[in-house]
């Protein structure tokens, strides 16, 4: 068994989407990055490197990387899920952010991150939470987000 560790944060910016976990959620900003800035996707990555020892998701996918630039990180997930082996046992995630309000929208992303990591949406937890106005999250200038996952070898089955 391992486990991984990953965080995350970008800033919200008008005109740009907002999408977490794959899914667009209607707001009246975005998150801005050389990607699609999905903070949840980008702190699940950093928790799967994290678990095999194997760097972060900068050292993967460069945002000097042209390559890279404005790439869905649903995509950068699934080379992801291709680089670090094991099976997941389970993934747990909490987002901090004051705007949008998550809540209608946690069962969608946890179908679309089961889709995209191939494991039954009963081993994804995402938790939403604000920042009670506190801080850059509070004011809704940021969003942050952190994952934890398990890893098992894949002849522990
Ligand atoms: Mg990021």
């Amino acid at each position: 068994m391992r486990i991984g560790f990953g965080y995350d944060s970008h800033r919200l910016e008008e005109g740009r989407k907002f999408i977490l976990g794959g899914v667009l959620i209607p707001h009246s900003k975005g998150l801005l990055g050389h990607s699609d800035a999905d903070v949840l996707i980008h702190a699940i990555i950093d928790a799967l490197f994290g678990a095999v020892a194997d760097g972060d998701i900068g050292r993967h996918f460069p945002d000097t990387d042209d390559a890279y630039k404005d790439i869905s990180s649903m995509v950068l997930l699934r080379e992801t899920r291709k680089i670090v082996p094991g099976n997941i046992v389970n993934l747990d995630c909490t987002v901090l952010a004051q705007k949008p309000k998550l809540a209608p929208h946690i069962d969608a992303i946890r179908e679309s991150l089961s889709e995209a990591l191939g494991i039954p949406v009963g081993c994804i937890s995402v938790k939403a939470k604000t920042e009670e106005g506190q801080d850059a999250v509070g004011r809704g200038e940021l969003v942050k987000a952190y994952a934890v996952v398990l890893l098992e070898e894949k002849t522990a089955r």
